[in-house]
This record gives C-alpha cells, structure tokens and sequence, in this order.
C-alpha cells in the first residue's frame, strides 16, 4: 500500500449497531417515515466491516436505533479499542443499567452521549407519549426513566 493510498482512506466512519429502538420520538425519522426492518448488526458482520478499513481513528456507534439494545455494544466497543480507534455513541438512556454502563467502561468506551431534552416534566411532551394518546406503546412500556430522555440525533 502506498503512502498516497492510505493518507486517502476513511478515518472517521458511522456504524449502525442496531436500527430497533425503545422509543418513538414525535422529531425522529425512524418513528414518522418508512424504514428498513429492525435488526441488530451481528459482531461477526461489524468486525468485517471494521477490518475493512486498516486506518481508523474514530467510530461512532450509532444510526437510526439505540445502540444499547445491541447485546455485543461492549464486544465491538473492545473490539475497537484494542485497535486503538477512539469510540462513542448517541443513546436515549432508556436501557442504561448499572451493568451495561460497568460493561461499556470496562470495555474502553471514551464518550457517552446522553440525549435530553431537558430537566422538568415538559420532556414527555416532545416524545412518543404526547403524541401517541393514552393506548400508545409509549404509556404501555415506558419507564421510571424513560419521560426523561430524548434522542437528539445529533451528527
Ligand atoms: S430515541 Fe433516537 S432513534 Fe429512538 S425514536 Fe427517539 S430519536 Fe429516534
């Protein structure tokens, strides 16, 4: 490989661990528009599609889904990091337990991006719940925690 080929290859890429969520946020894409079917990305699948790009510097973990409803998140966090790549996601928090947090530091994660819409009961009206009425899959399966977090989609 020549010094030109490689100063040209991708540094930085986005891979989507899973396009299932555990939100239906009234701003997002995946809850208004069509959308492929939910299915989570295997650790088989990610590590072929990391190992083709020899380079990598930074990987963001997440798409159109919450990436903590991946089961392997840690294993491609470490997978990652064992490379050396610097690696982060965007998450609503909703499935944030003690143990996937412990899973994901001890993994090597170096940034968490917790979305939020804010700090007071006004939250709830900006997702799923608000939008939805009182039958919606919002008020049949939300959480303690989940009126408090909102996706922000962030690039
Ligand atoms: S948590 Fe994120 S991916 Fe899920 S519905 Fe809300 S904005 Fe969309």
């Amino acid at each position: 490989m020549t010094t030109l080929s490689v100063a040209t290859l991708p540094r930085s890429i986005y891979i989507e661990p899973t396009s299932r969520c555990n939100e239906l946020c009234q701003q997002c894409p995946r809850t208004l528009l069509s959308r492929e079917d939910d299915r989570d990305l295997s650790f088989d699948k990610f590590r072929y599609i990391v190992d083709q790009f020899p380079v990598l510097e930074r990987v963001v973990l997440h798409g159109l889904g919450e990436p903590l409803l991946n089961k392997d998140l840690p294993l491609m966090v470490r997978y990652l990091k064992e490379r050396g790549t610097y690696v982060l996601f965007n998450s609503n928090g909703i499935a944030l337990t003690a143990r996937r947090g412990q899973a994901l530091i001890d993994a090597g994660l170096d940034e968490y991006r917790l979305s939020m819409d804010g700090a007071t009961r006004v939250m709830p009206l900006t997702r799923s719940g608000a939008m939805w009425g009182p039958s919606s899959h919002y008020r049949r399966n939300r959480t303690r925690a989940s009126p408090w977090f909102l996706c922000g989609l962030r690039p």
